[in-house]
């Protein structure tokens, strides 16, 4: 296996129980329930799940649900199936934000009664006028000097329902003049009639994530909230939160540079446009960079831990190559995935001078290092070849089968091109050939065979569906849109390589696939990687999914 890189995290957790700061560590990985888990949060699982692993800690899944209108419980069973997926396990039951809701009003009102929050009746686009920019100061709510009894009513009958969304809000009171636009009187909780995945009607006030997060680490005694960079500007609040609000522990936040990869979306809104317009078959879409697009497509957990652990985590950004990526899972399947045979575009031969009605049963190792037993390959007169594999006027230095030429059958004999049988519109359907009979196992005498290819017997092997999978787009960045297509409405979406998915059907799989599992994966000799379709693949008639090519083929 690759070495691991480095992780600027692990010194800070050793230190801090070398110091005995922490009996134990607690991590937590917290997403928001709005679509599925991509390829990204996979570093940010690997990471919090990771840390807890190594030093004896633990990890939440904790659930920031405090946006109802956009979450979905489809979407909180797909995260927990993928989390478990990739191999972790957090500590107890999943958590939500939304079970600490009543503890979070309590502190909402904490801050009423100590006279730094306030309930403000700025429009959302007034607010903004007031908050300033970066280079400007805001300006105090006309709002901000209510007393505590009339903020502490008002707040009641916000909770109560008696405001229409948005004619409201509870803000924090702390410095409209700050550096930091955070820190400017930031919102607590916003009027929202809306029903909750998980607490019904119980809520028609939701606190902003901000209010949320610090504090529901506190109460599950995270000790290290890690997050991606776009929250270390938040930092000043999540510690302004936990210094003025009774709570059981004050966890330390950390930020990390997000993972980017090229060729790849990693945006949860971009990748619910892809499902929601169609571009691909769902969220689990083999091209989708989801882990349960990476799963259907045939990636393991194994590999996807793996590369997360060659980036390694740091605060640098950056973008990471995604032949990184097709490293990884080539070098698990190449090592674990058995070796079998199967013709994607058929083309039938007959050994004419091969007596009819034998069979030779072959033995072929399942795996040329590991001992996976063999796999039997019954060879008798007909069978089949990729129609690539024959071609009449070949180019110089080619080594498959040629009008008068010859090649071995991989584990089999050597066989040469006699003729070929053509239908109405001079179409090859046949080639007839003939094998010689002492080149099982051996060489000819005195000629040298170049090339071997792959083949089934026509009796007993599998019809198969084989789907070829491409990138789904076909520019390093394309977050982007085309610079042909740029200023002129031009999204992500025209980077969408039109041929990301080819259909090959009648394909044909040697006869030991036949009782294939979901899932299985294999090494089709000479085509690449390829995994028994999790959905689509039925007992007798399975569909095989290309997860990756045998090498970068990229460009070529
Ligand atoms: P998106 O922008 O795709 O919606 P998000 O950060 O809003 O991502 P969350 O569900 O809030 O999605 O993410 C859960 C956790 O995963 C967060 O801690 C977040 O920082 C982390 N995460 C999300 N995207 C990445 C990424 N590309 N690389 C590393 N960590 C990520
Ligand atoms: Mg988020
Ligand atoms: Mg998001």
């Amino acid at each position: 296996e690759t070495p691991a890189a480095a992780n600027f995290l692990r010194p800070i957790v050793q230190s801090d129980l070398d110091a005995g700061k922490h009996a134990k560590i607690v991590t937590r990985f917290p997403p928001e329930p709005n679509g599925y888990l991509h390829i990204g949060h996979a570093k940010s699982i690997c990471l919090n799940f990771g840390l807890a692993e190594e030093f004896g800690g633990e990890c939440n899944l904790r659930f920031d649900d405090t946006n109802p209108a956009k979450e979905d419980q489809e979407y909180i069973d797909a995260i927990k199936r993928d989390v478990e997926w990739l191999g972790f396990k957090w500590a107890g039951q999943e958590r939500y934000a939304s079970d600490y809701f009543e503890q979070l009003h309590d502190w909402a009102v904490h801050l009423i009664n100590t006279g730094k929050a306030f309930v403000c009746d700025l429009s959302a686009e007034q607010a903004k006028e007031y908050r300033g920019s970066l280079s400007e100061p805001g300006r105090n709510s006309p709002w901000r000097d209510r007393s505590v009894e009339e903020n502490l009513d008002l707040f009641a009958r916000m909770r109560a329902g008696e405001f229409p969304d948005g004619a409201r809000a509870l803000r924090a009171k702390i410095d409209m003049a700050s550096p930091n636009m955070n820190l400017r009187d930031p919102i607590l909780y916003r009027i929202r009639h809306a029903h909750h995945h998980q607490t019904g009607n119980a809520w028609c006030i939701y606190p902003s994530y901000d209010f949320t997060h610090g504090q529901s680490d506190a109460i599950e005694g995270v000790t290290h909230s890690i997050c991606t960079l776009e929250f270390e500007d938040h930092r000043p609040l999540y510690e302004w939160f936990l210094a003025n609000l009774p709570v059981p522990c004050a966890p330390r936040q950390y930020e990390f540079a997000r993972l980017n990869l090229n060729y790849t979306i990693t945006s949860k809104r971009k990748l619910k446009q892809l499902v929601d317009e169609k571009h691909v078959e769902g969220w689990d879409d083999p091209r989708m960079s989801t882990l349960s697009g990476y799963r259907r497509r045939g990636y393991t957990p194994a590999s996807l831990r793996n590369f997360c652990d060659m980036i390694g985590v740091n605060r640098a950004g950056g973008v990471v190559d995604i032949g990184m990526l097709e490293f990884a899972i080539r070098e698990d399947l190449d090592a674990n995935a058995p070796r079998a045979m199967c013709v994607l575009r058929p083309l039938k031969v007959v050994i004419t001078n091969y007596p009819e009605g034998r069979i030779e049963d072959l033995a072929l190792p399942r795996h040329p290092k590991q001992d996976m037993g063999v796999r039997v390959l019954p060879f008798s007169r007909e069978l089949y070849i990729d129609r690539d594999d024959y071609m009449e006027s070949p180019p110089k230095g080619y080594k498959r089968l040629e009008p008068g030429g010859e090649v071995r059958l991989r584990g089999s004999y050597v066989i040469r091109a006699d003729e070929t049988v053509r239908d109405a519109g001079g179409n090859i359907v046949e080639l007839r050939c003939s094998y010689d009979q002492n080149t099982l196992g051996k060489n000819p005498e005195g000629r040298k065979v170049k090339g071997v290819i792959h083949w089934v017997p026509a009796e007993g092997s599998v019809e198969c569906e084989v789907r070829l999978y491409d990138r789904l787009f076909r520019s390093a960045n394309p977050e982007k849109a085309p610079e042909e297509s740029e200023g002129q409405g031009g999204s992500f979406l025209d980077n969408i390589n039109p041929e990301s998915l080819q259909v090959l059907r009648g394909c044909r799989a040697e006869p030991s696939l036949a009782q294939v599992q979901a899932e299985e994966r294999f090494q089709f000799e000479r085509e690449g990687y390829f995994c028994v379709d999790l959905k689509d693949s039925r007992p007798g008639v399975p569909v095989f999914n290309r997860t990756v090519t045998l090498r970068d083929s990229w460009g070529q």
